[in-house]
């Protein structure tokens, strides 16, 4: 009788320990610094392998360092990424705990597994911080298009992804059309005039972009170097 309740007690201890064991083992959370860079990797529903985890971790630092050290040197020395199975876009940058986040949905990654650059993209908009988006001032087809311009740049495994800024324009698209089309237009800019990318980031950063800043770094209105260019491809 008396070791009834003691073996039962004894059981439910050992369910609440391997309860607290399964938990441990279904949360990934872990911080690695680099170059006075520290960052946080939450994955709390543990959705993605050891693998991917290495993979996303060396593509942020990679990119991240870079970017930072070329385009704003102030920016942020904490960030996060967090793989949320509940956000169903693939990836984006807010606040989250006090720190620049990454949110990555790991759906997206376990479906394109080679599109681990997409950290890329995302860690240059850190590095952006813009104080706003998508407006006159912050035009988000040129965040976006800044940020693919990154990726191509500073990206690890762009290739392996099928991923490439267009060499072709195709009917329809425009200088702000955002993104790869607007990616690959500012690298053929940048070539053209370097410096360029630099100097429009950091115009947007300080809130003093107008599209005025085209003449004056590339001796064309907007419109006519997006002529220029389609010529040229
Ligand atoms: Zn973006």
């Amino acid at each position: 009788m008396g070791s009834r309740p003691a073996a039962g007690t004894t059981a439910v201890l050992m369910l609440a320990l391997l309860a607290l064991l399964a938990f441990d083992a279904t949360a990934f959370e872990g911080n690695q610094q680099r170059e006075g860079v520290t960052l946080t990797y939450r994955d709390p529903a543990d959705a993605l392998d050891a693998t991917m985890r290495a993979r996303i971790i060396e593509t942020f630092f990679t990119a991240y360092l870079r970017e930072r050290a070329d385009f704003h040197p102030g920016a942020p020395a904490q960030a996060h990424i967090v793989i949320d199975p509940a956000y169903d876009g693939v990836a984006f940058v807010g606040e989250g705990d006090g720190a620049a986040t990454i949110t990555i949905n790991p759906g997206w990654l376990a479906k394109h597994p080679d599109d681990v650059d997409l950290v890329t993209h995302e860690a240059m908009h850190i590095v952006q911080g813009y104080p706003e988006y998508a407006n006159e001032r912050v035009p988000g087809w040129l965040v976006e298009g800044i940020a693919d311009y990154a990726r191509d740049r500073y990206g690890r495994e762009n290739a392996a992804a099928g991923w490439a800024l267009p060499t072709v324009v195709k009917p329809g698209q425009h200088f702000d059309t955002g993104y790869r089309v607007t990616g690959a237009f500012l690298k053929w800019s940048e070539a053209r005039n370097p410096g360029l990318v630099k100097a429009l980031d950091a115009a947007l950063r300080e809130g003093r972009y107008t599209p005025a800043l085209w003449d004056q770094r590339t001796e064309l209105a907007l419109p006519a170097l997006w002529a220029a260019y389609v010529q040229a491809r």
